[in-house]
């Protein structure tokens, strides 16, 4: 059964994501590295995307937090589609003031992926559930308003493609309380 109470928690999550992105504006026609500058702008503090290679078994991005600058990294590997998926996600971790795997004073913004790896900050241990699924909703929600979301028919997508699409759609007809 659905719970009031987690339906209110959705819908008040849903404004407050909201809320932020008419502050930092989504562009339109949508352009990622824009969006990326926004939320820079928004933040006072810029925001590299660090395209890597990352080890089998690591999530597929992370938000590595520094003390001046945010670095975003993600699977170079991965299709378009699924690395915007991946640093909008981790923007809306970012948006909803959550905090970012620290990395001490040594970042730069190109700092080694070995060196990542090495250092095991990775690994996205610090985020509970809860948070992880503010961001996912935050990330659908930025596509939704970018106009993106379920562009194409899913159908003429690539199978990896349309998963991430498939992905975007359960997290945005999610109802809380169920599944
Ligand atoms: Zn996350």
């Amino acid at each position: 059964m659905r719970s009031l109470a987690r339906r209110r928690a959705h819908a008040r999550l849903r404004a407050r994501v909201r809320a932020v992105l008419a502050e930092v504006g989504v562009p339109r026609p949508w352009d990622l590295a824009e969006f990326c500058d926004r939320v820079a702008a928004h933040r006072g503090r810029p925001i590299h995307l660090v395209p890597t290679r990352l080890p089998a078994g690591a999530p597929d991005g992370a938000w590595l937090a520094g003390p001046t600058v945010d670095v975003i990294v993600y699977d170079a590997d991965s299709p378009a589609l699924r690395a915007e998926h991946i640093v909008c996600h981790e923007l809306g971790h970012m948006l909803l003031g959550h905090t970012g795997t620290g990395l001490g004073p040594v970042i730069t913004p190109d700092v080694p992926a070995a060196l990542l790896h090495r250092m095991g900050v990775l690994h996205r241990t610090g985020y509970d559930d809860e948070h992880e699924h503010e961001a996912e909703v935050a990330a659908s929600l930025i596509w939704k308003l970018a106009g993106r979301e379920l562009v194409a028919p899913r159908r003429a997508l690539p199978a990896a493609e349309a998963a991430v699409v498939d992905r975007f759609a359960r997290v945005m007809e999610r109802d809380p309380g169920v599944g």
